[in-house]
């Protein structure tokens, strides 16, 4: 087998890298298992009884899958053997930084969506970042046979069920697919890029499949409704249908490299490596972008991710570019189902998994030494670490051990991000919600053996301003300079497109193309033209014109600039949708007078000072929530749900159960899942979304300021513009 898929990985055409995603619950991991069954990877004994992509002790207890996994495949498809890289995504989105992460690595997802609940959040959220990165999708809708058995639809009702959910899916595909590709990835049932079944029953159908075999629709719900199982998965085997569908429809690395290559790489598209990447040339200098790392217990760090160009081999020396050093390469690996199996080389096109390039982080850009280039766009993460623990090593002697494992799951999840302090030996980890926590420090006790004292979890909050201040100037500490500063909010269509990614962070290289997107979306054009730096979520404007010396200490405002940004006047938690402009200066002519230590406090605290003048207030970072319940419980969901200062967005009822979708501070969110449990005698599905930061309210602000304060060791009364200006 080895054999066969080293001589695949040389031939682009016959190679998919593709990734399956799902709304939770709607039979990802089913499908994967089965797949991987039919092709003779895992014992079909294992399948679906094991749910072998969950191999997480705890992810099989809770039934979610956490970590991204690989596995390879071998299938034959007209005559000619095709190997497929199947990445596995979590389904969970208390996990979506994994999701985004495998979007990178492959060129075509299948999106599982269940026959019975339709397209849900997740769904969409999922199809949304594939055709962010321009991976094609196709559809497979699942467990059909409970649309038989269960709900005993008549074929009309089933045929009109399925085509709502394409269509919802297709209004997705219209609004975000690259503008070329608009018509040909819209997925329909006639030309195969829709495949109906049942992942547990293991068997599968699609148009084209029916009317090759010649089998009828009618045919299939008989059997379904007979059981004839056996016979059905011989005469629509889910292998065939699936694997067929995902090669006949999915690109292989050489047709969507050219279209994905310039979306993801932002370097000079005339560049040797850019045309290299474009056509998958492995034997052009190496570019490769690390998707995942995960810690092996014999060989240590392994960095997996797509090989765009060149060929990465054992024994090579390379040099990563975020990490700005060089390596060597120790060993190179494929998967063979899910195990990693050394090679000697690994070719464009592929996924490669290598040891010997430990502390690197995922999303760093691999290239030779002798031939470095730009690095890949970074991964824009949608969710925001917003919930945080403290730990302590309950013994002593395991702190060395704790910081060492902290900073490398860390490394495993950047989702994660881990503040250690070694001084306190209090370390803090934050990450997407409750849940998310749970899971790491469960698994650091459970993996590293180290017990852990785990505090209750803490609510991250931002700052930001409501008005416009008043101009504010900043003094140096010797006098001789002065900056002057106006602080405002951001135009809220300015401050979407920097959440969203689509504005990019960091000092402004070419502010012409920045200006027409920013005067788009409703900046003045005065203000469009002057931006110096973009940061966290916040931009930096130097509106003053022709003022002696200011070139020079621009990189000194922008230092400020990032220190006020990082911690507000009033909670010192991290400012968001700030506009700081730089109104007028005057400068000492001695370039040794308005060094760092005279510009940067007098620009950083009239930015502070800034902020207070212009209605700066607290915002608290919330979750969608959607539950699902049997009508039965509605009432008690809808009481837990207020109780925690909810607001219900939609009620949507489906036979007996219902669907309720609502918007909750995450705050609040502590315990929820006991809770619900309870309240409705365990029958409750649910699952959380990220929904961004909004205002807290205004009568929460003062005691949420004095708890934060409080916490943080401050003051509990917030500053006031003078006292920062004196
Ligand atoms: P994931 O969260 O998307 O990975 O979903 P799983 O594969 O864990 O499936 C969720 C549940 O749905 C499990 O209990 C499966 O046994 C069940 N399931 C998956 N596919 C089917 C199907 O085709 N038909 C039926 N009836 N149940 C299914």
């Amino acid at each position: 087998m080895i054999d066969k898929i080293k001589s695949l990985m040389r031939v682009p055409d016959h190679i998919r890298n593709i990734g399956i995603v799902a709304h939770i619950d709607h039979g990802k991991t089913t499908l994967s298992d089965n797949l991987l069954a039919g092709a003779g990877m895992i014992s079909e004994e294992l399948a679906g009884t094991q749910l072998f992509l969950d191999f997480d002790e705890l992810e099989q207890a809770r039934g979610i899958t956490i970590d991204a996994a690989n596995v390879s495949m071998v299938h034959e498809y007209t005559g000619g053997e095709y190997l497929i890289n199947l990445i596995d995504t979590p389904g969970h989105v208390d996990f979506g930084g994994d999701v985004t992460r495998a979007m990178r690595a492959v060129d075509g997802v299948v999106i599982v969506i269940c026959a019975v609940e339709g397209v849900m959040p997740q769904t969409e959220t999922v199809l949304r970042q594939a055709l962010k990165e321009r991976v094609k999708p196709v559809l497979f809708i699942n467990k059909v046979d409970r649309l038989i058995k269960e709900l005993k639809l008549t074929p009309e009702q089933m045929q009109n069920r399925f085509l709502e959910i394409i269509s919802e899916a297709n209004n997705l595909i219209k609004s975000m697919a690259p503008e070329e590709k608009k018509s040909e990835w819209i997925v329909k049932v006639e030309d195969g890029t829709v495949a109906f079944g049942s992942a547990y029953q293991k068997w599968a159908i699609s148009a084209p499949y029916m009317q090759k075999e010649g089998i009828t629709f009618k045919e299939i719900i008989e059997q379904v409704k007979e059981g004839k199982l056996k016979e059905l998965q011989n005469k629509a085997s889910l292998n065939k249908v699936l694997l067929d569908m995902i090669i006949k429809h999915l690109p292989p690395p050489i047709t969507a490299q050219p279209l994905r290559i310039p979306k993801i790489w932002p370097g000079d598209n005339n560049a040797d490596i850019f045309k290299a990447m474009q056509t998958c040339d492995p034997s052009s200098p190496l570019a490769m972008m690390v998707t995942s790392i995960t810690i092996d217990p014999h060989a240590g760090e392994v960095a997996t991710g797509r090989v765009f160009s060149g060929t990465i081999k054992k024994g090579q020396g390379v040099y990563m570019i975020n990490a700005i050093r060089e390596s060597r390469i120790q060993q190179v690996g494929v998967y063979m189902g899910p195990e990693r199996v050394n090679v000697e080389e690994v070719p464009a096109g592929n996924i490669a998994a290598v040891v010997g390039i430990s502390d690197v982080k995922a999303g760093e850009t691999i290239c030779d030494p002798e031939y470095r280039i730009e690095g890949f766009e970074e991964i824009v993460h949608i969710s925001e670490p917003v919930v945080t623990v403290a730990v302590e090593a309950k013994d002593m002697k395991d702190l060395p051990k704790l910081i060492e494992v902290l900073r490398q799951v860390e490394k495993e999840d950047p989702t994660i991000k881990v503040e250690i302090n070694e001084e306190t030996g209090e370390h803090l980890i934050s990450g997407m919600g409750e849940l998310h926590l749970d899971v790491t420090t469960y698994r650091i006790t459970r993996d590293k053996k180290i017990e852990l004292e785990v505090s209750e979890p803490i609510v991250v909050y931002r700052e930001t301003v409501e008005d416009i201040s008043p101009e504010i100037e900043g003094k140096s500490p010797n006098k001789h300079n002065k900056l002057y500063f106006v602080i405002e909010p951001l135009e809220k269509e300015v401050y979407t497109a920097l959440v969203g990614g689509e504005i990019k962070p960091g000092r402004v290289k070419s502010p012409k193309e920045l200006r027409g997107t920013l005067v788009e979306l409703g900046m003045g054009r005065d203000e469009a033209r002057s931006v110096v730096d973009i940061y966290r979520n916040n931009i930096l404007l130097d509106m003053t014109k022709g003022i002696q010396h200011l070139n020079e200490v621009m990189e000194l405002v922008a230092e400020a600039f990032h220190e006020a940004m990082d911690g507000g006047p009033v909670s010192r938690e991290r400012v968001v949708g700030v506009k700081v402009k730089l109104v007028d200066a005057t400068l000492h002519e001695d370039a040794i007078h308005r060094g760092p230590a005279q510009i940067i406090p007098a620009a950083r605290s009239a930015m502070l000072a800034g902020m207070l003048g212009a209605e700066d207030i607290i915002l608290e970072p919330k979750q969608y929530l959607f539950i699902h319940v049997p009508q039965d419980y509605l009432g008690s969901v809808t009481r837990e749900v207020q109780s925690r200062r909810g607001q219900i967005l939609d009620i949507e009822q489906e036979r007996d159960m219902v669907m309720l979708k609502a918007k909750v501070p995450v705050s609040e969110m502590f315990g929820f899942a006991g809770d619900i449990r309870s309240a409705t005698e365990g029958r409750v599905l649910w699952s959380t979304e990220f929904a961004g930061f909004e205002k807290l309210a205004e009568d929460l602000q003062d005691d949420v300021i004095r708890e934060i304060r409080n916490r943080k060791g401050l003051k509990p009364e917030p500053p006031t513009p003078e006292s920062l200006l004196s």
